[in-house]
């Protein structure tokens, strides 16, 4: 009997991220240090989700304010703040 997995088509292709999963994902996909079925499922993930796009690009600005450091480097209190504020505007 065969068995029944939904969606298999584009698993193997592009991982699939929550919004949550793809904050966390924002810094090492800046870094480029993803492996490729992540970067391309970051990719994909801002492609299709306004808030996230939104939250990227608003991420990507303030590094780039900062004077272009590394994300890492990025003081724990911005990266609190644009947390927050991209959970607010997500409702939760
Ligand atoms: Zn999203």
């Amino acid at each position: 009997m065969k068995r029944f997995i939904p969606e298999t088509r584009a698993v193997n292709v592009v991982k699939r991220f929550t919004c949550d999963e793809l904050v966390e994902l924002l810094t090492a996909y800046l870094e480029d240090v993803l492996d490729r079925p992540s970067h391309d499922g970051v990719r994909a993930h801002l492609s299709c989700c306004e808030h996230c796009e939104r939250y990227f690009e608003q991420f990507r600005a303030t590094i780039r304010v900062l004077g272009d450091q590394p994300p890492e480097k990025l003081p724990a209190g911005v990266r609190d703040r644009l947390m927050s504020a991209f959970r607010e505007r997500h409702g939760g």
